[in-house]
């Protein structure tokens, strides 16, 4: 029979459930059947505390309620505040910023980078490189803008990084399309936890300088940051690496106030593009200002100001890192615990640094995931692994959670 569409060919998707979701739905059903005490719910990839509530900064929410109305109920400037901007940059470079024209444009979190950066620099149909672990929205970034995703192997047989079928991967699209988008999610890989090295930075960069050497190639290195506000400062050391690079290579850095100040759903990030050529940049900021006013007219203005004004503000600026860090810790402590319970019991894991996600390969993820659910225990299955959330669960529960995905392995 064949099926009726009202909607145009191009927006013909296949319905499929989100697996996150899917799997967040059966765990909270267990958890009203056997209480929250019973139930393991690695699913949730934001920050809750060991009762399973949503962690939310005082420090950031205080300020966020001080605001008058209007900061609420004003429009933002399309581009964003400006000094928001200013300190979106300052906060994401720290002291590694890199020489060169540095850009900025608001976004609605990171996701908006990402989907500007798609838009802007690929063409219809091209192909988009990530690695491929990885967080599933690129893919319908990708396919919602008519572009695909295509991947190296993040890891080789000893699990470390694939910079052999990285480069291949670079040369062969380079080959194909003389422009190409590569999109790095690190430090703090969502879903493995994997971060990349200062070297393994160094190695990347220079190969994409000698990518570069032919002018007809284009590249975009798109560097999604979203987690590292959870990790070390030294993890920016990398950014300065972006320096003086050759005009036909233009770095991307996505901001994200989701994670870092709890402000998930109020929707506040920015795009900020570094080139060392001041007409790249100037482009780069027109044809995102323009993406904007298209898609989305502009962002949260009271969000932005809260970010301002935590920078204005020393003392306020000490207490929202008193608080993240004191959660920083609490991942930390959880993260170390899985990692340290997964060696004595041997499961293998994917190369964990940072971040709020630990990731289980393995080739049945779906099976493996409804063996563990009759444990009660509730892990996302992805295309090759299972992903735990550390981010949402216990020091304790952590804990005990290697075993029982060891053992339902085994049966
Ligand atoms: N990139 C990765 C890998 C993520 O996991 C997320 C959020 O979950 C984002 C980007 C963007 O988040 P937001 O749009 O809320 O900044």
């Amino acid at each position: 029979l064949e099926s009726f569409n009202m909607v145009a060919n191009h927006a013909i998707r296949q319905v499929a459930e989100d697996a996150i979701f899917g799997a967040n739905t059966q765990a909270q059903k267990a958890i009203s059947e056997y209480g929250f005490n019973n139930v393991i719910n690695g699913t949730i990839g934001v920050f809750l505390d060991d009762e399973g509530i949503l962690v939310t900064f005082d420090s950031v929410f205080n300020a966020l309620r001080e605001l008058k109305d209007e900061s609420f109920a004003a429009y933002a400037p399309l581009n964003g505040i400006n000094e928001y901007l200013d300190t979106a940059i300052k906060t994401t470079f720290g002291d590694y910023k890199p020489d060169g024209f540095i850009e900025a444009v608001a976004t609605p979190g990171g996701t908006g980078a990402i989907r500007h950066a798609v838009w802007n620099y690929s063409s219809w149909g091209e192909e988009i490189l990530t690695s491929d672990w990885y967080w599933d929205p690129y893919n319908t970034i990708a396919t919602e803008h008519g572009r695909k995703i295509s991947t190296y192997k993040l890891f080789d047989e000893k699990m470390n990084f694939n910079f052999e079928d990285f480069e291949s991967k670079v040369e062969l699209l380079l080959d194909k399309q003389k422009r190409l988008i590569i999109i790095i999610n690190s430090p703090a890989h969502n879903p493995t936890g994997f971060s990349l090295s200062y070297d393994e930075w160094l190695g990347i960069i220079e190969m994409l300088k000698r990518k570069a050497s032919s002018n007809q190639n284009k590249i975009v290195l798109f560097i999604d940051i979203a987690y590292i506000d959870f990790c070390e400062d030294e993890s920016r050391r990398f950014l300065s690496l972006l320096s003086n690079l050759p005009k036909n290579i233009l770095s991307i850095v996505s901001y994200s106030m989701s994670k870092g100040y709890t402000f998930y759903g109020l929707r506040s990030g920015a795009i900020i593009g570094v080139s060392s050529n001041k007409d790249v940049a100037i482009e780069f900021k027109n044809a995102c200002s323009h993406s904007n006013r298209g898609v989305w007219s502009n962002g949260t203005r009271c969000a932005m100001e809260v970010l301002t004004k935590i920078y204005r503000d020393e003392s306020l600026l000490e207490k929202v890192e008193k608080e993240r860090n004191h959660y920083k810790e609490m991942l930390k402590i959880r993260a170390n615990s899985f990692m340290k319970a997964s060696e004595e019991v041997g499961l293998e894991i994917c190369p964990y640094k940072d971040g709020f996600f630990i990731s289980i390969p393995s080739n049945d993820p779906i099976g493996l995931a409804k063996e563990l659910s009759k444990e009660k225990v509730f892990l996302v299955p992805l295309e090759m692994g299972l992903r735990f959330a550390v981010c949402s669960v216990s020091q304790e529960k952590c804990k005990i959670t290697p075993r029982l995905i060891k053992e339902a392995m085994k049966r």
